[in-house]
Formats: C-alpha cells, sequence, structure tokens
C-alpha cells in the first residue's frame, strides 16, 4: 500500500506559495495577512492557533491572533467580525471553532465577508463552491483533493464514495470531487448498508468523525482511502476512521493518520489567504 504523505504534499504546497507570497510583498508593499480570531481558551484549539500562526510566519506571512474571554458576546463577537470586514489592512479572517457554546457560529458564517473568508465557512463561500466559482475551497476538502492530486490518482470518472456530510468536510469535499469529474456518493449515519456503496468505490474520502470506523472488508481490493479523521490527543496517540493496519496488501494507496490529511489543512489555509490578497482591490 502506497502511503500517501500529506506532509511531502504540504510542503509542496508551501513551496509552491512563496514566489506568489514575494510578487504580493513588492507589489502592495506588506505581506498577506491572516487574523485568527480565538474566543475562550479551549486546549485544542490553542495548539491549532499556535501551528498557523508559525505556519504563517515560516512563510513570511503576517499572522494576528485576537484573544477574546469565554464569556464575550454574540453582539462582540459580530461587531469584531464586521470590523474585520472593512479593514484594509487584513486580507484573511479566521474564526477558531468550536466557538463557546452561547455563541452561534451560523451567524459568523452569515456575516464573514467572502473575500476575506479563510477557512471558506461562509454561507457565500459554499454557494460560489458548488456554482464552481470559489476563489478560496474550505480547507481540509481542498486539502484531500491536492493530496489526490499530488499522487496523479485518476478522478476523473470514477466511482468515489464520501463518507460523511458535515458543511466542514463531507459536503465541500463531494463538491470538488465533483469539480474533478468524479462520480460521487455521500453517504451518513442514516444510510442503510453503506458497506454497499464503499465495497464498490475506486476511492473513499472517510470523514465521519468515527474511530476505527472501516477496515479492510469495507474497501475493494485496490480501493485509495483517505482518511480525514483525527482521535486521540497528543502524539503517538492519533488515530483515524479508518484501521489502516488491516489495509497492507488489500488496498492501492491511504492516508496515514497521522501524516496524511492533516498536515494538508493549515498547507491550505495559507494557500487561501495568499489567494483571497491576491484578488483585493488596493
Ligand atoms: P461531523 O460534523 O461529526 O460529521 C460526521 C459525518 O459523518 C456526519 O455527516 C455523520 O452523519 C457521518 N457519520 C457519523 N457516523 C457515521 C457512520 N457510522 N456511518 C456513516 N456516516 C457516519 O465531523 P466532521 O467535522 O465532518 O469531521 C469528521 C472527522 O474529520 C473528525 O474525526 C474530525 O476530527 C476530522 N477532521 C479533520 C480535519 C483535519 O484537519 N484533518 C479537519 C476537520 C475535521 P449524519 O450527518 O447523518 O450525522
Amino acid at each position: 500500500v502506497i502511503r500517501l504523505d500529506g506532509k511531502t504534499v504540504a510542503e509542496h504546497v508551501k513551496q509552491r506559495l512563496l514566489p506568489r507570497i514575494e510578487h504580493f510583498k513588492s507589489k502592495i508593499g506588506r505581506s498577506p495577512h491572516l487574523v485568527v480570531v480565538l474566543v475562550g481558551d479551549d486546549p485544542a484549539s490553542q495548539v491549532y492557533v499556535k501551528n498557523k500562526q508559525l505556519a504563517c510566519e515560516k512563510l513570511g506571512m503576517k499572522s494576528t491572533l485576537l484573544r477574546k474571554p469565554a464569556n464575550l458576546s454574540q453582539a462582540d463577537l459580530e461587531k469584531l467580525i464586521s470590523e474585520l470586514n472593512t479593514d484594509d489592512a487584513v486580507d484573511g479572517v479566521l474564526v477558531q471553532m468550536p466557538l463557546p457554546s452561547h455563541l452561534k457560529s451560523d451567524k459568523i458564517f452569515e456575516l464573514l465577508d467572502p473575500s476575506k473568508d479563510a477557512d471558506g465557512f461562509s454561507y457565500f463561500s459554499t454557494g460560489l463552491l458548488w456554482a464552481g466559482k470559489a476563489t478560496v475551497k474550505p480547507c481540509t476538502p481542498a486539502g484531500v483533493i491536492e493530496i489526490l492530486k499530488y499522487y496523479k490518482i485518476p478522478l476523473k470518472g470514477k466511482n468515489v464514495v464520501v463518507v460523511g456530510r458535515s458543511h466542514i468536510v463531507g459536503k465541500p469535499v463531494a463538491a470538488l470531487l465533483l469539480d474533478e469529474n468524479a462520480t460521487v456518493t455521500v453517504v451518513h449515519s442514516h444510510t442503510v448498508n453503506m458497506q454497499e456503496y464503499t465495497q464498490n468505490a475506486d476511492v473513499v474520502v472517510v470523514a465521519a468523525g468515527k474511530p476505527h470506523l472501516l477496515g479492510k472488508n469495507d474497501f475493494k481490493k485496490d480501493a485509495v482511502v483517505i482518511d480525514v479523521g483525527i482521535h486521540g490527543t497528543g502524539k503517538g496517540n492519533l488515530h483515524g476512521d479508518v484501521r489502516f493496519e488491516e489495509l497492507e496488501g488489500w488496498v492501492s494507496a491511504a492516508t496515514p493518520v497521522p501524516g496524511g490529511v492533516g498536515p494538508m489543512t493549515i498547507a491550505m489555509l495559507l494557500q487561501n489567504t495568499v489567494s483571497l490578497a491576491e484578488k483585493r482591490k488596493f
């Protein structure tokens, strides 16, 4: 089984951005600028946010972290988003999810200007995505496509099954696979006999958020398996939605966890920020 190595692909994406960042700097006189809004002190979110900032800095991009207390009001969060929407010095905005339970992420997806939407989760961006007109694509789904393309895995006319239909992974990855001319089936928790679908697929993208849900018997021989799931805490203890160890000698290629889809998300976020910066009119 070929291990589809997300670290290598993420590095490739980042290297590809360097000349674009340099060009932007010389033309506009400053670096592309991402603002990350972190509400509260969820430990996992703090790690994600830190990694995003470090990745920006490494590529010579500017990142600003706006930390807000867990008791921030909905009105104050909305005011902050409106200010960032119109701040000329800001190219991309990301509101780290999940928000504390009293805050409504729906409202943020409505409010955030699509021309600043670095995560590609705003409802306007979702519409553009399904219309095939997106400037930015949601980071993890875009990362899945990038891995498949890097390893030259054909999608045109292929039978691709997506397990999961969330706003952040399943649905957008299905849209992107359609754009690649795959024949896409989306299965979810109400699907009857899911195996009937996955066993016939050339490529299976698994984003169910259920540890070790699928194994060898769920895939056809020589299928390609992309595991988006992440479970567990810390290094050495991470695993995905797929029982990777069963796949040896059966599927043709698969992403490990960790080191598969995970590293792609930040790389695609940086790419989105650069794309948004380039599209702005100064
Ligand atoms: P989610 O919002 O919980 O959605 C899970 C989806 O899977 C839902 O559509 C659900 O169906 C479906 N599902 C659940 N159990 C199923 C089952 N037994 N059979 C078939 N479908 C099932 O999760 P998510 O946000 O999409 O994330 C999915 C996984 O990806 C999580 O492990 C998450 O941590 C990981 N993730 C990784 C990255 C990364 O950077 N690599 C980024 C985002 C997420 P219903 O709609 O019917 O409930």
